[in-house]
């Protein structure tokens, strides 16, 4: 039995706590004096204590879940809008492939960024109980280190995430792993805007450490890694565009030949092999697996436009 005593907390648990005003120490006392025979009480005064431990970072998560969310679809979104439909007739001989991604795809890339959303932000949520804890090397004042860190220590992350890509995406081809790890993203043969988050839980959590790792070791301020998240899925989603959307003579130019475009990424859709970078094409071109029709083909999707029959996107 509840005494009157515990019916004025229970009464407070459901008009206060839910107003915000209940505290935790309230919470605890309850659990305290709560009569040992009324096991439930107890059991959900004891949830609602946990749930309070934990509130903190269960808005963490959230937020950081809406966050990796809304990039995505913003990004996606825009994306879509603008090159797959109020300008697909001017793009139409830059497309990569002839073959449209089936519709069932569309549900399936839904599906699975949800999952990539959702893991994201868990690793969101241990970055932010390591930072809490000082393990990882946050900083807040651009003036502790200075502008031009700022701009280096953004090129450096860019440039490891690429290096860790790299060699994280070529073991995920080795046979003995790959239809565990990173058969669902080649499910789309084909990809569009909406592959960029289309990953089986394993890949997701691989991708979803580089911010944490690289915090470990490099000073980050706030605004860097807001940046990168950005530039990261623009990058991510226009290399799964299915449309070269930059100029002739890009692939084979002395800055452009470094950078991967959305032509070189839909090459590694196509052909499973190959084409294994993210923003640079010198670890493929050091290591060998750079594709070699990558030139040419750039060079056809971004060519003049000829009779479809001698212009015809390969599949
Ligand atoms: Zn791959
Ligand atoms: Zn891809």
């Amino acid at each position: 039995m509840i005494n009157s005593r515990d019916n004025r907390s229970t009464t407070n648990f459901g008009a206060v706590g839910l107003a915000g005003k209940w505290s935790l120490a309230t919470a605890r006392r309850s659990l305290a004096t709560a009569d040992a025979a009324d096991e439930t009480a107890g059991v959900l005064c004891m949830y609602y204590v946990i749930a309070m431990d934990l509130s903190p970072y269960l808005n963490v998560w959230l937020t950081l879940f809406e966050l990796n969310m809304a990039r995505y679809l913003v990004v996606a979104g825009l994306f879509s809008l603008l090159f797959l439909g109020l300008l697909r007739h001017r793009l139409a001989s830059r497309r990569n492939q002839s073959r449209r991604p089936p519709r069932s795809q569309y549900w399936l890339e839904l599906r699975y960024a949800l999952s990539t959303a959702t893991i994201f932000a868990s690793v969101g949520v241990l970055t932010y109980t390591l930072r809490q804890a000082g393990w990882l090397q946050f900083y807040s004042q651009i003036e502790e280190y200075g502008h031009a860190y700022w701009w280096l220590s953004l090129f450096l992350l860019i440039l490891f995430h690429d290096t860790y890509f790299y060699w994280t995406h070529r073991l995920m081809h080795h046979p003995s792993i790959y239809r565990w790890v990173h058969r669902v993203h080649h499910r789309a043969v084909t990809p569009s805007p909406w592959t960029a988050y289309l990953f089986g839980p394993v890949e997701a959590l691989t991708h979803a450490v580089i911010v944490l790792m690289v915090a470990t070791f490099l000073p980050l301020h706030g605004t860097v890694i807001l940046c990168f998240l950005i530039f990261m899925v623009i990058w991510n989603v226009n290399g799964h565009l299915g449309i070269e959307l930059l100029p002739r003579g890009f692939a084979r130019h002395p800055i452009g030949k470094w950078l991967v475009t959305s032509t070189y990424h839909n090459i590694h859709h196509r052909r499973f092999q190959g084409n294994f970078g993210l923003y640079f094409t010198f670890w493929d071109r050091l290591m060998g697996t750079h594709r070699s029709e990558y030139e040419s083909e750039f060079e056809r999707v971004t060519g003049p436009v000829l009779p479809r029959s001698d212009n015809a996107p390969i599949t």
